[in-house]
């Protein structure tokens, strides 16, 4: 009769089990990014439509603090006054790192 209850105990153990790979690989695989990429990606257009020439404007956000861009207006659809401007203020009051600035203009 507990013959019954053999699949209920196998796949609550699988449950727990992968629940602790999970959690044991999220530890290790998990990638560090910089926090400041949301807040650049929330000041852009996003439209999303790579007019910048990257995928999207997150990748735009990511290029702009790891140097890659160098020029805002590469975002055919941003206005300075509405997103460079307020970008360019978020970057100046949060630098590198290192406590570089990060080398970007309109
Ligand atoms: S051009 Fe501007 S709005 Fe379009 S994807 Fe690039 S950053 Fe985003």
């Amino acid at each position: 009769m507990i013959e019954v209850l053999y699949p209920f105990f196998v796949l609550g153990l699988l449950g727990i089990l992968l629940g602790i790979v999970l959690s044991v690989a999220k530890q290790y695989l998990t990638v560090e990014e910089d926090p400041r990429i949301d807040q650049v990606e929330k000041l852009l257009p996003n439209y999303n439509c790579g007019a910048c020439g990257t995928p999207g404007c997150r990748a735009f956000a990511t290029g702009i603090l790891n140097g890659e861009v160098k020029n805002l207006s590469r975002c055919k659809p941003g206005k300075a006054e509405k997103h460079f401007n307020p970008i360019l203020e978020f970057l100046k009051d949060h630098p590198n790192a290192d406590g570089s600035k990060v080398d970007v203009k309109i």
